[in-house]
């Protein structure tokens, strides 16, 4: 609301990567249904650890996102157990998901990865390769395009952090106008989901600031 924004148009995505399927039943009772993880064995550890605490149709209610890297060894588990995909970065990825989609499933929603960091980053692909990788995408069957995701480098001045989102969000309406229907952007986490609310984000990857703080650095997980 300080943004100027509807709260209804910015969704929240609890990201449960390294902590336990307890915390996640917890997060689902209080009314959160969308999580976010980054590896793709952990996160179905934690599917069917769900499935046996909540019930096989709660667990249905559960809408799983991949936030993290994907190799292509791991597209099949991919398109089979989750309904997002975030991290989108490569034709050829894009082309086994859509041809391992199962039939009885939506569509995966995928976002592009965008690079908006330059050399700080090795995720993502530059802004402007991401035109023709959303045009490869969009005539794949089964992936629907929904938008971006990035993650910039960190700051702690919220204006440099909106300096950082803006790109992103200029390039997702870049392509609005070009006739892709895209209604996600990604951007924002704990530290920073202030400032990607005021830059245009519809959806914000929060981990700590909801679970509290992870146990070991990223690269240990
Ligand atoms: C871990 C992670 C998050 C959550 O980060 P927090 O700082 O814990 O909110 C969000 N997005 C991605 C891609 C992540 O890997």
């Amino acid at each position: 609301m300080r943004a100027g924004r509807a709260p209804d148009g910015v969704r929240l995505l609890a990201v449960s990567k390294t902590h336990p399927a307890a915390l996640v039943a917890e997060a689902y009772a209080a009314g959160q249904a969308a999580f976010g993880e980054n590896y793709v064995q952990e996160a179905i550890e934690k599917m069917e650890a769900l499935a046996q605490q909540l019930g096989a149709d709660a667990a249905r209610r559960l809408e799983w996102h991949l936030i993290g890297p994907l190799q292509s060894n791991k597209t099949r588990l991919v398109a089979e157990r989750f309904a997002w995909v975030h991290t989108l970065e490569r034709e050829k990825i894009a082309r086994r998901l859509s041809e391992q989609r199962p039939p009885g499933l939506a569509p995966l929603k995928v976002l592009v990865q965008v690079n908006v960091s330059g050399e700080a980053s090795k995720s993502g692909i530059a802004p402007q390769e991401v035109p023709a990788l959303a045009r490869a995408v969009a005539a794949l069957p089964r992936l629907e395009l929904r938008g971006l995701m990035a993650i910039p480098e960190p700051s702690d001045d919220p204006a440099v952090q909106r300096a950082r989102f803006r790109p992103l969000r200029e390039l997702y309406e870049r392509l609005q106008q070009q006739g892709f229907a895209l209604d996600t952007l990604s951007m924002g986490m704990s530290a920073d989901l202030e400032a990607a609310i005021a830059e245009g984000a519809t959806l914000v990857r929060v981990g700590t600031a909801i679970f509290g703080a992870r146990e070991t650095a990223e690269s240990a997980v």
